[in-house]
């Protein structure tokens, strides 16, 4: 039963786990996965339990396409710049902040309507910093090439790098050894660390 246990599932099931995980929202494929990623760092010999949790969700970050604590504030600041919704509702800003001005040259009489309209503004930015927020909680797509609709995705997107996705560098996964807070200097990180993790995302990912 031990020696069962042991073996490495291969390569074409994991695939699946994948699939189940990222398309389907299997929380069961999904813990499977977690677990195999985390024999495989077994193998590639990262030597704790707590440094082998961390790698562990990196690797099924990445492989999942979800995005990182640490990879948020850069895509929530991406879907504020190009999200489908952003463009709609900084339309709506301009053209409030246009009138805000005109009423504004108007002089003291249309204080009420002035107050409306800063009310307007302030609510309309807040709902727009919620957007930004949510979306970058669920993947890691990029919204500068999904708000081409796919026209020309990715050619010449300097927000993805051409790739459609906002990947996990490895400055991102250095920080969130940090935040967990496991400090490195980025030459130990790389050296130690971040080959192994693409070493173990090149073994996995569906190719
Ligand atoms: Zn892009």
């Amino acid at each position: 039963m031990e020696h069962i246990l042991l073996q490495p599932m291969p390569v074409e099931q994991i695939e699946l786990l994948i699939v189940k995980s990222k398309y389907i929202g299997d929380n069961e494929a999904e813990f499977i996965l977690h677990k195999e990623i985390y024999l495989r760092c077994c193998d590639v010999l990262v030597e704790n339990e707590r440094i082998r949790t961390i790698v562990t969700i990196i690797i099924a970050s990445i492989l999942l396409d979800q995005p990182l604590v640490t990879q948020r504030q850069y895509i929530k600041s991406l879907y504020k710049r190009f999200g489908t919704e952003a463009n709609k509702s900084k339309a709506n800003l301009m053209k409030m902040k246009h009138d805000l001005k005109t009423v504004e040259q108007r002089g003291n009489g249309s204080w009420y309507l002035k107050a409306a309209l800063v009310e307007r503004i302030a609510a309309e930015e807040l709902a727009l910093d919620r957007y930004a927020e949510e979306q970058s909680l669920i993947n890691n797509h990029c919204p500068r090439c999904a708000a081409a609709q796919g026209d020309e995705i990715s050619v010449g997107c300097d927000a993805c790098g051409g790739t459609g996705k906002i990947a996990v560098t490895m400055r991102d996964a250095k920080a969130f050894f940090n935040v967990l807070g496991l400090p490195y200097t980025p030459y130990k990180f790389a050296s130690e660390y971040w080959s192994k993790i693409l070493f173990i995302v090149s073994e996995l990912q569906i190719k």
